[in-house]
C-alpha cells in the first residue's frame, strides 16, 4: 500500500494551489478530483488585484496568462439607479481582471502536476476515516487511498469535513447564485461602455436582490451575469433575475433582457467562516469554499482560496516533519491573523450594514458617492488591495456621524465618478 504525505480532495483553485505549495515544500501529493480537467464552474471569474498579485508572487507569472480581459474599474448602481463610477489608477490596473474558470482552473492543475503532484481525475471521494496515524479516502468506485494528512478542497457544498467531526456551514452560512455565461459580441458593447463611462468596467447592481447583489462581468467573448443572495430567496430567483436584466437594459449596460439563466451554485456568502477549519484527530484541514473563505461583502473567494492554501501547505509540512497533528491548530491561528480578521471581523460588519435592506443599500451608495475617501476605500476593497481593506472601509463609514450621513445623502448626485488609487 502506498502512503502519500498528502491527499487533496478537489482540484479547484484551493485544491490545486495547496498541491502546488505542498509539492514545492517537498511533500508527496495525490489530488483526487471528481470531474475532468477543463470542467467549468459557475463563477464570475473576477480575479481581484490582490488575488493576482498574490498568485504571481507565490505561484508564478504564468497564472496571469489566463486573464482574458483587464478592467478599468467598477460601476456600482444603487437600487434607485444612481451610478457610482470607480476608475482604477494605473497602479490598480497592473493586476486583476477576468478569467474563464475552465481555463484558470486547468492552468492551476497543470502547474500542480508540473510540481510533482499526481492528479487522478473522475475520482469522487465519498468517505474519509482515520486509521491509526493515517487518513483514508474512499472513492465512489470503491478504491481506498491512504495518506498522513488530508486536505478538504471540495467547495461550498462540502460533505467530507463532517465525517471528521467538523460542523457543516449550514444554510445560515450559505448563499445561492443564479445566472449564466453567454457568448456575446462584447467588443461592440465595450465601445458603448467606454463612451458612457470612460472605461471597460465590471458592473454591480444593488437592489435586484435582498442581502446581495447582481453583477455583469465581461470576458473576451462572453458575458457573465448573475444574482447572488441568501438561500431564503430561492423561490424568487426567476423573478429577481428577470428584474435585474430589465434594470441592466434600462441603465444601458446590455442591449437586451432576453437572456436565460442556466447555472446555479451555492457559495459560502454567509456571515462567518466554518466554525472550525481543521481537525487534528482527523489529520485534516479545510481550504477555500469548504472553509468558508469568501468575503462577506464582495463574494470574492479566489483570494481566500489561494492565501488560505498557502498557509495550509506550510502548516501541514510542519505537522508532517514533526509528526505532530496537533500543530494543525496553527492553520486557524494564521489565517485569522493574515486575512480572517479583516474579512470576517470588519467585512462582516460592513455586510451587515449594507445588506440590511434596500434602503441601506441606497443610503450606502449615496454616502460613498459624496465622500471621495470612502469611494477610494470601497475601490480598494473591491480590488482587495491589501489585508486591511475592510478595516479601512469600515472605519471610514462608521466614523461618519448620523447628521453627517443625512446631509451627505441629501446631497447625493445621480452620478459620481472617483479615481481610486492606493
Ligand atoms: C456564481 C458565483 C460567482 C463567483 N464569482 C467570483 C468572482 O468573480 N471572484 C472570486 O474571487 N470569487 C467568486 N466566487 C467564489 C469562487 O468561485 C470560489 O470561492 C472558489 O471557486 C473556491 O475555490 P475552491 O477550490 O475552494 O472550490 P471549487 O472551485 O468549488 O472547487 C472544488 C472542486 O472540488 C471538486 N470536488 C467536490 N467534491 C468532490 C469530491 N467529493 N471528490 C472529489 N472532488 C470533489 C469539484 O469538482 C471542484 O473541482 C463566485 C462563486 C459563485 C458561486
Amino acid at each position: 500500500m502506498t502512503v502519500q504525505d498528502l491527499i487533496v480532495v478537489g482540484a479547484g483553485p484551493s485544491g490545486s494551489s495547496t498541491s502546488i505549495f505542498a509539492s514545492r515544500l517537498g511533500m508527496d501529493v495525490l489530488i483526487l478530483e471528481k470531474e475532468r480537467k477543463g470542467r467549468d464552474k459557475f463563477c464570475g471569474g473576477g480575479i481581484a488585484y490582490g488575488a493576482e498579485r498574490f498568485m504571481v508572487e507565490k505561484i508564478g507569472k504564468e497564472v496571469s496568462d489566463t486573464i482574458e480581459l483587464r478592467i478599468g474599474g467598477v460601476v456600482v448602481f444603487s437600487p434607485s439607479g444612481r451610478e457610482l463610477i470607480l476608475k482604477f489608477s494605473e497602479e490598480l490596473r497592473k493586476f486583476g481582471g477576468l478569467v474563464r474558470r475552465s481555463v484558470f482552473d486547468s492552468k492551476l492543475m497543470e502547474i500542480a502536476e508540473s510540481e510533482g503532484a499526481k492528479l487522478i481525475e473522475g475520482k469522487e471521494v465519498v468517505g474519509v476515516r482515520i486509521d491509526g496515524d493515517k487518513v483514508v479516502a474512499k472513492a465512489r468506485q470503491g478504491e481506498e487511498f491512504t495518506a498522513r494528512y488530508l486536505v478538504v478542497a471540495t467547495g461550498s457544498g462540502d460533505q467530507l469535513g463532517e465525517q471528521l467531526g467538523i460542523q457543516p456551514l449550514g444554510s445560515k452560512g450559505t448563499g445561492g447564485c443564479w445566472g449564466t455565461e453567454v457568448k456575446f459580441d462584447v467588443r461592440s458593447l465595450m465601445e458603448g461602455w467606454k463612451e458612457r463611462w470612460g472605461i471597460v468596467p465590471i458592473f454591480l447592481f444593488f437592489g435586484p436582490v435582498p442581502s446581495g447583489y447582481a453583477w455583469i462581468f465581461p470576458k473576451k467573448e462572453h458575458l457573465n451575469l448573475g444574482i447572488g443572495t441568501n438561500l431564503k430567496n430561492f423561490k424568487e430567483h426567476e423573478k429577481r433575475f428577470s428584474s435585474f436584466l430589465r434594470k441592466a437594459k434600462e441603465m444601458g449596460v446590455i442591449p437586451t433582457d432576453d437572456i436565460k439563466h442556466d447555472r446555479a451554485a451555492t457559495i459560502p456568502f454567509g456571515e462567518v467562516p466554518r466554525s472550525k477549519t481543521f481537525s487534528s484527530e482527523g489529520r485534516a484541514v479545510l481550504v477555500g469554499d469548504a472553509a468558508g473563505f469568501v468575503h462577506p461583502v464582495t463574494g470574492e473567494g479566489i483570494y481566500g482560496a489561494i492565501h488560505g492554501s498557502f498557509i495550509a501547505a506550510e502548516v501541514l509540512k510542519k505537522a508532517l516533519d514533526e509528526e505532530d497533528p496537533s500543530l494543525l491548530k496553527e492553520y486557524e491561528e494564521r489565517w485569522w491573523k493574515e486575512f480572517g480578521k479583516d474579512m470576517f471581523g470588519y467585512g462582516k460588519r460592513i455586510a451587515k450594514m449594507l445588506y440590511g435592506s434596500s434602503f441601506m443599500m441606497e443610503m450606502g451608495v449615496k454616502v460613498v458617492m459624496c465622500d471621495e475617501e470612502a469611494s477610494r476605500r470601497l475601490g480598494l476593497l473591491l480590488a482587495h488591495y491589501d489585508e486591511e481593506v475592510s478595516r479601512k472601509m469600515y472605519e471610514r463609514i462608521s466614523g461618519l456621524s448620523l447628521m453627517g450621513l443625512a446631509i451627505k445623502s441629501i446631497r447625493a448626485p445621480k452620478r459620481a465618478e472617483h479615481l481610486v488609487s492606493p
